[in-house]
């Protein structure tokens, strides 16, 4: 994280990563954000990967590099280099798979900072799994926000986003 003067102007730069169980939309929703792309096929991410977006909050330019996790889900082997420096986080889950769900007391006992729920995948409503109220409590008590997304038809993905770099730069500004 850092802010700097810079022509007059102030720049901040935050690092916020993207975790959950593998397969619940993770890159997806990172590329649907960043890109405005969504893969039906995604093959699990080769290697760390960030993108970073801009906003401007408060007439300052925002910049927040957003982590992908390298597919490590599945061998329960994100790394604390993973972490490191990172301000924020959204916590991914399946509403269509309840064991993405049950997970996500495993994913914040590793991650302290954690800002954001996020129950991927909406547009599968018929065959949901999780229901909204589920998903709000588990975030009420653990002082999360909560949105549902969906990176296929791009419902709240720019709005789950923004949210987390909004209360990061809230909380630092
Ligand atoms: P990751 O392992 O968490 O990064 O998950 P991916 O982004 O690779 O997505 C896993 C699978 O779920 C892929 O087949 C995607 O096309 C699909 N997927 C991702 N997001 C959505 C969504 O919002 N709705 C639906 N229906 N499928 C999704
Ligand atoms: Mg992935």
């Amino acid at each position: 994280m850092s802010s700097s003067e810079d022509e007059g102007g102030e720049e901040y730069l935050f690092k916020v990563v993207i975790i959950g169980d593998s397969a619940v939309g993770k890159s997806n929703l990172l590329s649907r954000y960043a890109r405005n792309e969504f893969n039906l096929h995604s093959k699990a991410t080769i290697g760390v990967e960030f993108q970073t977006q801009s906003l401007e909050i408060d007439s300052k330019e925002v910049k927040a590099q957003i982590w992908d996790t390298a597919g490590q889900e599945r061998f329960r082997a994100v790394t604390s280099a993973y972490y490191r420096g990172a301000v924020g986080a959204l916590i991914v889950y399946d509403i269509s798979r309840r064991t993405t769900f049950d997970s996500v007391g495993r994913w914040l006992d590793e991650l302290k900072m954690a800002m954001m729920l996020v129950g991927n995948k909406c547009d599968l409503d018929n065959i949901r799994d999780v229901s909204i109220d589920e998903g709000k409590s588990l975030a009420e008590s653990e002082g999360l926000f909560f949105m549902e997304t969906s990176a296929l038809d791009s419902t709240n993905v720019k709005t789950a986003f923004e949210m987390v770099i909004r209360e990061i730069y809230n909380n630092v500004s």
